[in-house]
């Protein structure tokens, strides 16, 4: 890996790792590796998850809605969104997700979210950006960041999955990686069991841009582990968009199936 000492201190690129084939094919024997997700190991070499994890991991519902992400029909009209986003105002543009909050993607996700699910967030990531290549390639994005965490919730997390997550994505995307560019500055109440009107009431003006010069114009990736039910990225988008991003795509291992 290279960090880059311009403005963007934190920006950095990804070379390809240099270990021979032979080094390589040596480690491999003595430490067959193994699926991410169940332990088995994995055939062939180089791949995160085994045939049947992948098969549990990869979307099961091939069409999904661009704005929201949510699982939709093959004659679903988006011209304004889906079913369950068009009566909504998001900030961001967009959202590319790995799969639904559900089944083997749940228990992946909350594994990933975990202490120690720091691997298997970017075994998860890595699987995110080979499925949905298109989607990312749709648009160069200069930054890759992820949702913040308080800091005093940061100081009691050991690893933290939108950050990992967000990481990954930027190394395998080869885009500028960092987590000064958006704040929370207020701690706000756990999400889980609030309606999405009280949501969007909590996280108002919870985030901040401390230097806006480094996201005008710029096209921004902005990366979770989950969208319930988008209150959060809605006002982490809507802070770098009055900050002056000129486009806010939100990336996510997985969505809610329902939102209400
Ligand atoms: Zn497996
Ligand atoms: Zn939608």
């Amino acid at each position: 890996m290279i960090r880059l000492n311009d403005s963007m201190k934190s920006c950095q690129i990804t070379t390809a790792a240099i270990v021979s084939p032979m080094i390589s094919a040596a480690i491999n024997f003595i430490y067959p590796p193994t699926c991410l997700f169940c332990d088995q190991e994995v055939n062939p070499v180089g791949n995160d998850f085994c045939d049947s994890c992948l098969s549990k991991l990869k979307p099961v519902h091939s069409l999904e809605c661009p704005r929201c992400g949510a699982p939709v029909g093959l004659y679903t009209d988006l011209t304004r969104g889906c079913g369950q986003c068009h009566r909504e105002s998001f900030a961001f543009d967009g959202v590319i997700r790995l799969g639904v909050y559900e089944g083997q993607m749940r228990l992946a996700s909350l594994r990933a979210k975990a202490s120690g699910g720091g691997t298997l967030a970017r075994g998860l990531a890595n699987l995110l950006v080979s499925q949905k290549r298109s989607r990312f390639d749709e648009q160069s994005f200069d930054l890759v960041i992820p949702i913040p965490e308080h800091w005093t919730r940061r100081i009691v997390h050991s690893h933290y999955a939108a950050e990992t997550i967000s990481r990954q994505i930027a190394r395998r995307l080869h885009a500028c990686w960092s987590r000064r560019i958006l704040l929370k500055s207020r701690r706000t109440p756990k999400q889980a069991t609030s309606p999405t009107p009280l949501r969007r009431q909590q996280q108002q003006g919870s985030f901040a841009v401390p230097n806006v010069k480094q996201i005008s114009g710029k096209s921004i990736l902005l990366v979770d582990d989950i969208l319930t039910t988008g209150s959060t990225a809605h006002a982490a988008a809507k802070t770098l968009k009055n900050a002056g991003a000129a486009h806010v795509t939100v990336a996510v291992i997985a969505v809610s199936p329902l939102r209400k």
